[in-house]
């Protein structure tokens, strides 16, 4: 008796499974705006992001149709996803916009990027690369996940705004969707760099773990410089696991050096700075993945 049942049990599951198959292949011949899947995103904004749900709050021509990120003067604005950039330049209201068409079929808009050549609000600049657009960025460019693409400002009707990246999410390059609950969820990095070229990076925190057998650190991290730029990322407020080879230096408060050995007596809450050895840039650094950075100098501080 059970036999049969259980053939036939089966053979309607690959029948189910052939109609789930035949259904999803029918509905990719019609993309349809609202069915698009968007990505685990990479926040879009390096440093200091302060932002809510405003997406449809009214506005002089209808609702927000984005989230305003509020951040500081030229904090870069990183690629959500891997994609294609496209300069937008000749609206008065979004002032230098951006376009990431990414990979997933999403489409981001950046707007209100920086247009200011000094801290005074001049609106002297263009929006060109080096000012609104990452230098040695192109128009139409591939970009990486996390690549640095442009620089926060208040362009357009944002002048008498604070500093903020207004960010939009279309789907399938349809119709903006609330980025709130994407942004939520994004990864954010703690300093941007350019994918391949070399970084170095100086970390500023306290001591939360030091282990002599893994040779790693782990920092409290509040502050970051990186260079080349010698840009400053504040507020980070994260763990970071850096590796700390035997060669390492370290030195006291004094600047007297300690043996690399001691690693392990290092004191939780200790200040420090993490000088981390020159290396190539790749998202999972600029994301501060455990161990991906390595502190080839310690300063131990007051
Ligand atoms: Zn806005």
């Amino acid at each position: 008796m059970t036999p049969p049942h259980r053939t036939t049990a089966r053979t309607l599951v690959v029948l189910a499974l052939v109609a789930l198959t035949t259904g999803s292949a029918a509905a990719r011949t019609l993309p349809d705006a609202s069915q698009a899947k968007v990505p685990r995103l990479v926040f879009p904004v390096v440093g200091k992001a302060v932002y809510f749900d405003d997406f449809g709050a009214p506005r002089g021509q209808g609702g927000h149709q984005g989230n305003d990120i509020m951040t500081t003067w030229r904090s870069p604005a990183v690629a959500a996803e891997a994609g294609t950039v496209k300069f937008h330049t000749t609206s008065a209201r979004a002032g230098c916009m951006l376009y990431l068409h990414g990979k997933s079929g999403t489409t981001y808009l950046y707007i209100h990027l920086n247009n200011d050549r000094t801290k005074k609000n001049d609106n002297t600049g263009k929006c060109v690369a080096g000012t609104a657009y990452w230098k040695g960025l192109k128009n139409g460019a591939r970009v990486e996940a996390g690549q640095p693409i442009g620089y926060n400002g208040n362009s357009g009707d944002a002048d008498q705004a604070g500093y903020h990246l207004h960010f939009e999410v279309h789907p399938g390059d349809g119709a903006a969707v609330s980025p709130f609950r994407y942004l939520r969820k994004a990864r954010k990095l703690l300093f941007a760099v350019q994918p391949g070229a070399d970084f170095t990076a100086a970390l500023r925190g306290s001591v939360v773990r030091a282990d002599a057998v893994e040779r790693s650190l782990t920092l409290m991290v509040d502050r970051v410089q990186s260079w080349p730029g010698g840009l400053r990322v504040t507020d980070v407020k994260r763990q970071v696991r850096l590796a700390v080879p035997p060669d390492a230096v370290i030195t006291d408060p004094l600047g007297v050096l300690i043996a690399s050995a001691q690693l392990a007596a290092l004191e939780q809450g200790q200040s420090a700075i993490a000088w981390t050895a020159r290396a190539q840039g790749t998202l999972a650094a600029a994301l501060g993945v455990p161990l991906t950075l390595t502190a080839e100098r310690l300063e131990l501080l007051r």
